[in-house]
């Protein structure tokens, strides 16, 4: 970097660009290197897909509702931000998930591990997988470790190990749920590396599974919270995160309701262009936008191309509100997922009241429903009333609730679920060269590249940030 004081330009307002800027601030104060930083954020909302609706005593999540507990970075920018006291977790009497299977709901069977069965009587016992189903399973424990280490799909490999049964009933809703994703599509490095690390060391996935079962919650520097709960969220909700990150942010520069329309290397430095005509200087840039947003100011770089074309899946979200008098089945689990093969328009259905007991007031439930998936985006055309009709007929005969909700709450993502195809890692490799050879002291980070999950994308944003300071030294 050129002058005395930095200026560093992140853009995108979402969960990584703040953890950027907050990470790049307490860097810099740190190595006491001065820093202007500027954050901008083309719509009005900071915080991207973290969205919190409070209505009625109801706390209801329109993005994401929760995090993995285990994974440190969240963790420890919860405890950065003193927020440790607003966490709370997952009700212990509603952990029981259930899968659709032949118009019934199964439980899922106990020891499942990402969709792995890691115990053998309940996988037994399980109505999900056939007896052939089960015997193809078991075979796991006998294949041999496939030797190369090059990429292949989610699926491909599952299916490989487990048969297609566990991949298409199991599996695939319950992970596949994650990135709204296809299995066979998606990328096994990108997604889930650690079953081929598991394949390379354990052989089996299960007796690997197994192994791993009892040290994932023994991550030094966990609060007790998080080793008792898988997932975690706060008291009032995602937005808390946000919020505070927001407050914690006074002293950098917010541009929001801007969005940047053009980028060009000026000299050493980088100026940027907004949509209502401002103009900044960085000599620093953090891009923490969607990859096709980003592959737009990037466009002389050849592996541009590539990430203009990695697809988003746009998926929706339906919270339905009702009296608890109006709900006679029995919620005593955290929902359920529906496999692509029985054909409903529901992907899955969250029992928000039950999952968590800050989500709704006494007396009332709590619904939210999800519905699209990559490859099945017809739900698009649909308008809000035919939306709904779908998935009222989707509760009444998996829930047999007859019942209007009182009130109800859609939300629209679109593209808004990264789909990282086979090879995606080795692509990011080669940006990464690329932009260190032709755009120095430019950054790209988010749920395009490294990890979709809120821990991934604060990760992403903190390893940028990191860059940034490097770059600065340099
Ligand atoms: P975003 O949140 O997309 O932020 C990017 C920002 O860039 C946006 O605010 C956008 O407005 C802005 N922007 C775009 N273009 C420009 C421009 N030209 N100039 C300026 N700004 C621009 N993860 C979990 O861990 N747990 C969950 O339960 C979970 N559930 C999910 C449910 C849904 C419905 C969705 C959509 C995602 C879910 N995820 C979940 C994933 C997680 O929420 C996201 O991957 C993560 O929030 C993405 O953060 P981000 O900052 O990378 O991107």
């Amino acid at each position: 970097m050129g002058s005395e004081r930095r200026k560093v330009v992140i853009v995108g307002g979402g969960i990584t660009g703040l953890s950027a800027a907050f990470y790049t601030r307490k860097l810099f104060e740190e190595n006491q290197i001065p820093v202007d930083i500027t954050l901008v954020e083309k719509s009005e909302q900071l915080g991207g897909k973290i969205r919190t609706l409070h209505r009625d005593g109801f706390v209801i999540e329109k993005g994401p509702d929760s995090f993995l507990a285990r994974k440190l970075s969240v963790i420890t920018l919860v405890k950065e931000l003193g927020l440790e006291e607003e966490l709370t977790a997952t009700n212990p009497h509603a952990i029981t998930n259930y899968i659709l299977h032949k118009g019934k709901l199964h439980p899922m069977p106990l020891g499942l591990v990402l969709g792995i069965p890691t115990a053998v009587s309940p996988f037994i016992k399980t109505g999900l997988i056939s007896p052939a189903g089960k015997i193809r399973a078991a075979l796991d424990l006998l294949l041999p470790r496939k030797e190369d280490a090059k990429d292949e799909s989610l699926g491909s490999f599952i299916e490989r190990r487990l048969g297609r049964e566990v991949l298409e009933n199991i599996t695939e809703p319950l992970l596949a749920g994650i990135y709204a994703g296809d299995t066979q599509f998606l990328s096994l490095q990108a997604t889930f590396p650690q079953f081929k690390q598991i394949e390379q060391k354990h052989r089996s996935l299960i007796l690997g599974m197994l192994a791993g079962k009892n040290q994932s919650h023994n991550v030094n520097g966990l609060p007790d919270i998080a080793r008792k709960s898988m997932f975690l969220t706060f008291k009032r909700g995602l937005i808390t995160l946000i919020d505070r990150l927001v407050e914690s942010l006074q002293s950098i520069r917010m541009i929001t309701g801007q969005g940047v329309v053009q980028i060009i290397r000026d000299g050493g430095d980088y100026k940027l262009k907004l949509d209502q005509g401002t103009e900044l200087q960085a000599d620093g840039l953090i891009l923490a936008l969607p990859a096709f947003e980003a592959a737009k100011f990037i466009p002389e770089l050849p592996e541009a191309r590539w990430l203009e074309q990695v697809t988003y899946a746009s998926v929706a979200n339906i919270a339905l509100a009702y009296k608890q008098e109006d709900i006679s089945f029995p919620l005593n689990g955290s929902g359920f997922v529906i496999p692509r093969n029985e054909g409903r328009m529901i992907t899955a259905c969250t029992w928000s009241s039950s999952k968590w007991l800050h989500a709704a007031p006494p007396g009332t439930v709590l619904l939210r429903t999800y519905v699209g998936r990559s490859n099945s985006q017809e739900w698009m055309r649909l308008s809000d009333q035919e939306l709904l009709s779908g998935v009222w007929a989707d509760l009444k005969d998996t829930m047999e609730i007859a019942a209007e909700p009182v009130f109800f709450e859609i939300t629209r993502c679109f593209r808004s679920m990264p789909q990282y195809p086979v090879g995606h890692n080795e692509r990011l490799k080669k940006l990464g060269v690329q932009l260190r050879n032709y755009k120095p002291g430019l950054f790209v980070c988010g749920a395009g590249y490294g990890g979709v999950g809120i821990p991934d994308c604060i990760q992403q944003g903190k390893d940028a940030a990191e860059q940034m300071l490097t770059f600065a030294q340099s």
